[in-house]
């Protein structure tokens, strides 16, 4: 694995600031909730640093990348180029960035959908995505930034319902795996 702060300073020339600024901010929230809930800290760390690397560039051009690196796009990120940088993420987290760890791996490639039955690092960078000090204020923020300390589990329902209202509300397609993440944290929490 590349040395982080080599890492980091590589992502500073090419992400937008403000999504540099975002990442950083993703890293040490990721680093606190590692704290919390016993993962190992480095490892939640780099997932956090390089959970955003496949976006240096417009979701056309991730596109083209995927093409060029034989990463296979299902029908749904076709049709929702926003997910596309987390799969193309994790293939440059790897290629790239010389991360081995399938577990840092996975959680870069589920950030943005979830699925069912998430190892607590991905839990810790689905939710680190979504509470990082400087995201932006959305309704549910302040209870899942509370929940994400007490009960991540739930944090994941709340996120996953959050996201599903918001697509719903601007017309645009959810993945299956947001839903089934949604599906699955609701039963986990005894939602009914
Ligand atoms: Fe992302
Ligand atoms: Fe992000």
């Amino acid at each position: 694995m590349e040395d982080m702060k080599d890492i980091s300073k590589k992502l500073q020339k090419i992400l937008k600031p403000e999504r540099f600024e975002h990442t950083i901010g993703v890293m040490y929230t990721a680093a606190a909730l590692a704290m919390k809930y016993d993962v190992d800290i480095e490892q939640a760390m780099y997932a956090g640093l390089l959970h955003d690397c496949g976006k240096h560039c417009s979701a056309k051009d991730q596109m083209k990348l995927c093409k060029e690196y034989n990463i296979k796009l299902t029908e749904s990120e076709l049709e929702m180029p926003a997910l596309i940088h987390a799969k193309l993420g994790a293939y440059l987290a790897e290629h790239k960035y010389k991360v081995k760890s399938p577990e840092i791996l996975d959680a870069i490639r589920y950030h943005t959908t979830g699925r069912e039955a998430m190892t607590m690092l991905e839990k810790i960078i689905y939710i680190a995505d979504y509470i990082e000090p400087k995201r932006k204020m959305i309704p549910a923020l302040p209870k899942v930034r509370v929940a994400a300390f007490t009960n991540i589990d739930e944090a994941v329902y709340i996120c996953a319902g959050s996201t599903i209202s918001f697509l719903e509300g601007t017309n645009r397609p959810i993945d299956t795996l947001t839903i089934k993440t949604y599906e699955y944290y609701k039963k986990q929490i005894g939602e009914k």
